[in-house]
């Protein structure tokens, strides 16, 4: 590059460090994306742009579309896939970013620190019998959910641009390539420690676990024993993010040791999606055939995940773990009685709770139901037993209960015109409505709607 075209282009605000390329040799594996066709930027997240530090005006256009396709790298960056293992529906299998590249850390100007990474950026030596790509399709659809759990308060990795490839990938038919630049706080996963258990032992082990401890919980290097604060630290974290899932209806889809984060953010949109009617049985991955990842089963899950997660740290612990997993469950009566009735009743999820924030019998025709009506009446009493004020309690529901969720037919209307007819206005008037979802949305724009009846159930799919 010569130093006037240097100049011709406005800082884009880069700010690179590489502390996990420093990591030994085994953790990673430097190499750089594979270069594509003919990058378009498709959706660019400007607001999340700017609280990395980023230059949105400098990153919109061309420079945006050569930069997020991995065509480019920006200065500082020391691109690497990462290597790790995982549990996979139970059973343990050796991984590795197979389509992602990280980028770097970029740091933002408050001194925060987060992974830049690509996701569907081309073959790694991880990519077993993958392509490395990605289709737009499940790119917009990771961005759009996302985004969505990012404003409805929860931990969350973000989106910060698709592009389009100009290249096809191949699954059941010929689609559009895509790539997705995404943010995490890290990529450091229940099954990184898996790897360096099988691959790096008890070196690689406290190397990694030290650099965890630095990076996300760096008030635990001073504890007397570090490693079982971790995770106490990490569980905490888990059970804290599962727990904001169940109250939004979200289910995750696929509760791979993998993409189970050690920071606490929600990895790894696959298969997730929002549960209308009410059923703790609710699955939607095509691939979970047995309901292993059904949405009640999710703090089970996150418990048999957190032990395999322990079991790596034993070697370096020399305590009983098993007392810091076992937690007392506090669920009370009345939760459970109102979630039997609404799963009696086929409620919907998220409009159940909002109606039960009006404070009078809601209109809603479950509740003329006489098990919705007694139930009703018992939690009406136990109001009047809470020492808060029931103003109090409603603004609690408020903001704790959305009016707004990414209903599945919402995003597949928005998915569809993005991808069919290269309309993304759809998409964005649902992002719209999904950045304030505690606010009532107005009536006519019907996001708040659960989708008509439909004869086929809905169904998600993993990795494409
Ligand atoms: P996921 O289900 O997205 O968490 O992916 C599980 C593993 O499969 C990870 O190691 C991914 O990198 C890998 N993988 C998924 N799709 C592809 C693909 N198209 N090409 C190569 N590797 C892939
Ligand atoms: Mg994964």
């Amino acid at each position: 590059m010569t130093p006037s075209s240097r100049q011709n282009r406005p800082d884009a605000g880069w700010n690179f460090e590489n502390s996990y390329a420093r990591l030994p040799e085994a953790f990673h594996v430097r190499l750089n994306p594979v270069p594509v066709r003919t990058p378009k930027l498709v959706v660019f997240n400007g607001a999340l742009a700017q609280f990395l530090g980023l230059n949105p005006d400098a990153l919109k256009g061309d420079e945006g579309a050569a930069v997020f396709s991995g065509n480019r790298i920006p200065e500082g960056a020391e691109p690497l896939a990462q290597a790790y293992a995982g549990h996979q529906f139970g059973y343990f299998t050796m991984l590795g970013d197979g389509r992602a590249i990280v980028l770097g850390e970029q740091v933002t100007p408050k001194g925060e620190r987060f992974d830049i990474q690509y996701k569907g950026s081309g073959k790694t030596p991880f990519s077993r019998q993958g392509d490395g790509r990605a289709a737009l399709g499940p790119m917009l659809r990771e961005y759009i959910i996302s985004e969505a759990l990012h404003a409805l308060g929860i931990p969350t990795t973000r989106s910060l641009a698709v592009v389009t490839t100009g290249e096809q990938v191949f699954r059941e038919t010929a689609l559009q390539g895509a790539i997705l630049t995404r943010a995490a706080a890290s990529h450091i996963r229940v099954g990184t420690f898996e790897y360096a258990a099988a691959m790096v032992k008890a070196n690689g082990i406290r190397t990694l676990a030290d650099y965890t401890i630095h990076r996300h919980f760096p008030d635990l290097a001073v504890d007397g024993n570090p490693y079982l604060a971790l995770l106490g630290a990490v569980m905490e974290r888990q059970a804290s993010l599962v727990a904001r899932w169940l109250l939004v209806g979200f289910i995750h889809g696929v509760m791979n040791t993998d993409n189970m984060a050690l920071c606490g953010e929600t990895i790894d949109y696959g298969p997730c999606a929002f549960m209308d009617a009410y059923d703790p049985d609710t699955v939607f991955s095509s691939i979970d055939h047995n309901g292993r990842y059904a949405y009640g089963r999710q703090p089970q899950i996150a418990q048999w995940n957190l032990a395999r997660f322990a079991e790596t740290l034993l070697p370096i612990i020399h305590e009983d773990p098993q007392e810091v997993l076992n937690q007392e469950a506090d669920d009370s009566a009345l939760v459970e009685d109102l979630l039997d009735c609404m799963h009696r009743h086929g409620a919907d999820f998220t409009n159940t709770f909002r109606d039960l924030a009006s404070g009078s019998l809601p209109e809603a025709s479950v509740f003329r139901a006489l098990d919705f009506k007694q139930w009703f009446e018992r939690w009406q009493a136990r109001l009047k037993r809470q020492p808060d004020s029931w103003e109090a309690s409603r603004r609690l529901m408020h903001t704790h209960n959305p009016a707004v969720i990414p209903r599945n037919h919402r995003v597949e209307e928005a998915l569809e015109a993005a991808v069919e007819r290269a309309d993304f206005k759809v998409m964005e008037k649902l992002l719209g409505s999904l950045s304030q979802p505690y606010q009532d949305p107005p009536e006519q724009a019907g996001y708040h709607l659960p989708p008509p009846p439909s004869a086929q159930p809905y169904r998600t799919f993993c990795g494409t």
